[in-house]
């Protein structure tokens, strides 16, 4: 309740701007002008994602391939001995293993395993460096009766 700034009548006064001057006015004098409405009066509900910070979405998104490292990750490695299927097959007979146990711990098929120590598939660089570690050998050098 107060007094209309415009023409004076007492009663309700609703907030309003009236040729750019805020001014409290009746309801008959809003017309003149843009009625205001405070924000404090009605509170309007709050969206969700104002106030639940636990759910935010990830700021970093990974991608669903992950670059590799280095570029022989994902091709054959060029100085691959000519005898690694040799070398692979005698390490893993040195260590008691036959050709499945090898592929589990390579995490490979036990085909994978036979192909390549009958050498009708090479390794990736990947797995060649997988098998090196698992049998501490090298499959990169040249053999000692080649150039
Ligand atoms: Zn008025």
């Amino acid at each position: 309740m107060g007094e209309c700034e415009l023409c004076g009548r007492e009663g309700k006064v609703v907030p309003a701007m009236i040729d750019e001057v805020k001014m409290f006015v009746c309801l008959n004098c809003v017309k003149h002008g843009k009625r205001l409405y405070p924000v404090e009066s009605k509170p309007t509900p709050q969206r969700q994602e104002h106030w639940s910070y636990g759910n935010k979405p990830a700021m970093f998104v990974p991608k669903k391939r992950p670059k590799p490292m280095f570029e022989e990750d994902v091709e054959d490695i060029p100085d691959l001995a000519e005898d690694y299927h040799k070398r692979i097959s005698k390490a893993r007979m040195g260590k008691g293993w036959d050709p499945e146990e090898l592929a589990k711990k390579l995490f490979e098929k036990k085909s994978v395993i036979t192909k390549i120590e009958s050498k009708h598939m090479k390794p990736d660089a990947q797995l060649t460096r997988k098998i090196e570690k698992l049998l501490d050998i090298t499959l990169r050098e040249k053999p000692k009766d080649e150039e």
